[in-house]
């Protein structure tokens, strides 16, 4: 089944910028929440690499799963990022105003025989290092049943070297799935480079299974490192683990804020204050690059 033109078209776009070679970079927080001092580290990274490239680093905000979002959260997470002087290229891009593009990728993927409807509730696959395929077979139907929706499934060969399984890419809740959406935006956007937290990497052998089922090639991934609370815990925005509020009640400014990240880092020495311009030059100097695999 032929991709439609107006699909083609964006994806042949995503190309174009590709093959221009410049490092096409984004930050894509969802707006659950303020972003915590591990979200902030990620972003430092995600920026300094992308300037240390000399390329562009695009602010997509993740606010498909509707009832995670918190209100003022997508303003809150512009306002910080500006604070501490990350500043980014052209207009954040919301994903729920691109909801009509995943559809239609959606429909093309069903249309073309590679997904399948799921009714496997989590409970049943609970534990499971990866679906095990249940429903691939099956004629489940796509209709109501049961009052529930199924989900609905890439069908990825069992001999896939990601070994993903068969990724969700439309939630029974009838919410596009975060796999697919960030897939598409990336090729469509043309992004070189994914900077994001250790705990995505969870998420590249679903990603790589969608790219190699869209036939394009994947952008390069860095995982940075993940920021624990006292306890060992991971930080998490909706627990509302600590943001630059109450840092800036503690009396620290941005550049205070910048030297913390960046000692943790390992790139200044703890106490250092400087802006986040300052840090990137310094970097520079010293020839250190900033990437993580
Ligand atoms: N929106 C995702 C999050 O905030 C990150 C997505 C990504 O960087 O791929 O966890």
């Amino acid at each position: 089944m032929p991709v439609p033109d107006h699909l083609l078209m964006g994806l042949e776009q995503g190309q174009r910028w590709r093959a221009e070679g410049r490092y096409r970079g984004r930050y894509a927080p969802s707006p659950t929440g303020v972003l915590h001092l591990g979200n902030l580290q990620t972003a430092l990274l995600s920026w300094l690499q992308a300037r240390q490239a000399g390329g562009l680093w695009l602010l997509r905000i993740d606010d498909l799963d509707t009832p995670r979002n918190r209100p003022g959260a997508v303003e809150a997470i512009q306002a910080d990022l500006r604070w501490l002087g990350l500043d980014w290229d052209g207009e954040p891009m919301l994903q729920s105003s691109r909801r009509g593009l995943y559809s239609s990728w959606l429909s093309w993927l069903r249309r073309s025989a590679l997904l399948f409807p799921c009714r496997c509730s989590r409970r049943e696959l609970a534990g499971l290092a990866r679906y095990p395929g249940t429903c691939r077979e099956g004629s489940g139907g796509w209709g109501w049943r049961d009052r529930r929706l199924p989900s609905w499934r890439l069908r990825v060969p069992s001999d896939d070297p990601d070994r993903s399984g068969d990724v969700v890419v439309r939630r029974a809740d009838g919410f596009i799935a975060y796999q697919l959406a960030t897939v598409i935006d990336e090729l469509v956007l043309g992004i070189s480079d994914v900077v994001r937290g250790e705990d995505l990497r969870e998420a590249l052998p679903a990603q790589r299974s969608l790219y190699r089922a869209l036939q394009q090639p994947p952008p390069r991934f860095h995982h940075g490192p993940l920021r624990c609370d006292a306890a060992g815990r991971k930080l998490s925005k909706r627990e509302a683990s600590a943001g630059l509020n109450s840092l800036r009640e503690q009396g620290l400014d941005a550049a205070a804020v910048i030297g913390l990240l960046a000692s943790d880092l390992g790139s200044v020495p703890s106490g250092t204050r400087l802006s986040a311009q300052e840090l990137l030059e310094h970097l520079t100097q010293k020839g250190i690059h900033v990437s993580h695999s």
